[in-house]
């Protein structure tokens, strides 16, 4: 096999299959995030490899080179799906790591397998790495694999970023297979998370579960490496997002979504993936309050919300969409009228360029999740407003919130902050507006998702791999 001075280790691979009718053998498209975006340029620099997951279940279609870069799926199969991904991921880890604002699930079967997942991607690595090379790990999915990794290959540089929140120690302490976990992730040289204070649970944990001696951003790991412990927050590619929202298609889309809506004064737009960790219910109750008692009315003011569809095996999330479609009819029949709902709510899934055309009309963009690692969509919203108007109401508990000094920040428990906050948004002149936007702006341009890679790449001891951004 071609070995890779630079590999990345993701639950995904960063491409979707396109089925063509008649032909045998898949195509792939590249996938649009942001991850992809900011490593694209490094790997086809260094001759990269993307291991991940192609989605499917059973066998993986053998690596193949697209844009530049080599892709080697892994496979998964039905029950490593049930119990890898929807189990220990995403009803274990997903709500423990998220302030347990929904109960995480535990069975020791879905350990079993997240164990055996993790070990096929570690091997995987370890196959595809040529001597001495980087590999930077993503993500929840895959902590046990630094450590996995590094017995199988002691040569590497091995990096492991976290996109979600790491919880205080109290709550991680929780976790069966806790320990497991800690040295799962102690494997790696550097552990990147979405903020200092992540960083610093990371490293109380240390000192409280394994007696180490956390100093400053470095410990000392039981078999004496250094590792390091630090934040870098990730963000957007914000010249594409501005280039998006700049295009003549998405302003005509644009102009005929503000006229289907009824051109109302005030578009209060939500995009999120129908999350219990997104605070949805929170700001539909706050919506309908506020219609309630006058402060805000139909037609004047009309919300967007769009819910992605989401884990939708797992039962947490069918109660969730269940309740919050309950508020929303309950909102409509209270406050609608015949062809003008109060809430447009939309389960389904957009192009990036139909995001942008709803960025531009939002006049307020709510973004009130309990927890987030970071909230992308946020950064989104403020990358798009051309014109340097519109407000953003952001809860204090997204990680956005730290690089988005300037937004109507909000505590998204608090029910009576939240609508006043949501009526000083709607109600903020265009000064206040353009003052609070535009320094936003200035931020993200200088804080992209390139200058998050090279940050992570720089301190993981790879400085050639800035000149990749250089062009
Ligand atoms: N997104 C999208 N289509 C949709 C909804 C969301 O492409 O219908 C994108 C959105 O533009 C953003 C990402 O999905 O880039 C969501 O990232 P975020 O950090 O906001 O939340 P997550 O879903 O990762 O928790």
């Amino acid at each position: 096999s071609t070995a890779s001075s630079f590999v990345v280790v993701a639950n995904r691979l960063p491409v979707d299959r396109i089925t063509t009718p008649g032909s045998d053998g898949d195509t792939w498209r590249r996938s649009p995030g942001g991850l992809v975006t900011a490593l694209h340029p490094v790997l086809q620099a260094e001759a990269g490899t993307w291991i991940g997951w192609a989605g499917g279940e059973g066998p993986a279609p053998s690596p193949f080179t697209l844009d530049g870069m080599r892709l080697s799926p892994v496979p998964l199969d039905a029950d490593e799906l049930r119990n890898y991904y929807e189990g220990f991921s995403n009803a274990t880890l997903w709500p423990l790591y998220h302030d347990a604002v929904e109960q995480p699930a535990f069975h020791r079967h879905w350990w079993k397998s997240y164990e055996q997942v993790n070990a096929r991607f570690a091997e995987r690595a370890a196959a595809e790495a040529a001597p001495n090379a980087l590999v930077w790990v993503q993500d929840y999915q895959l902590q046990l694999v630094p450590a996995m990794l590094r017995r199988l290959r002691p040569d590497l540089r091995i990096g492991f970023f976290l996109h979600i929140p790491f919880p205080p120690t109290e709550l991680f302490m929780q976790l069966p297979r806790r320990l497991d976990i800690l040295r799962g992730l102690l494997g790696a040289d550097v552990v990147g998370f979405q903020s200092p204070g992540a960083a610093q649970n990371f490293l109380r944990l240390t000192r409280q579960l394994l007696g180490l001696k956390p100093r400053a951003h470095i410990v000392e790991a039981e078999d004496g490496r250094p590792v390091r412990a630090e934040s870098y927050p990730i963000s957007i590619d914000t010249a594409s997002v501005e280039q998006i929202a700049a295009s003549d298609v998405v302003a005509n889309r644009a102009k005929e979504l503000r006229a289907e809506l009824g051109d109302p004064k005030t578009i209060i737009l939500g995009v999120d993936r129908l999350d219990y960790t997104k605070g949805i219910e929170q700001r539909l109750k706050a919506f309908r309050e506020l219609l309630s008692n006058g402060e805000l009315s139909v037609p004047d003011t009309v919300m967007v919300q769009v819910a992605t569809p989401s884990r939708e095996r797992i039962e947490h999330y069918r109660a969730l969409r269940r309740t919050v479609e309950r508020e929303v009819g309950r909102i409509n029949g209270d406050f609608g009228r015949v062809g003008i709902p109060a809430v447009h709510y939309l389960h389904q899934s957009y192009s990036r360029e139909e995001l942008a055309a709803l960025y531009l009309i939002a006049d307020v963009m709510t973004v009130t999740p309990l927890r987030d690692g970071m909230n992308l969509v946020a950064k989104e919203y403020v990358a798009s407003r051309l014109n340097n108007d519109g407000a953003l109401v952001l809860s204090e508990f997204a990680g956005a919130a730290a690089d988005l000094k300037q937004a109507f920040q909000v505590n998204p428990h608090d029910l009576d902050a939240l609508k006043s906050v949501l009526v000083a948004a709607v109600r903020s002149p265009l000064d206040e507006q353009r003052r609070r936007m535009r320094a936003m702006r200035r931020y993200l341009r200088g804080h992209d998702v390139k200058h998050w890679a090279r940050g992570f790449l720089t301190a993981l001891g790879a400085p050639e791999t800035a000149t990749a951004y250089d062009s």
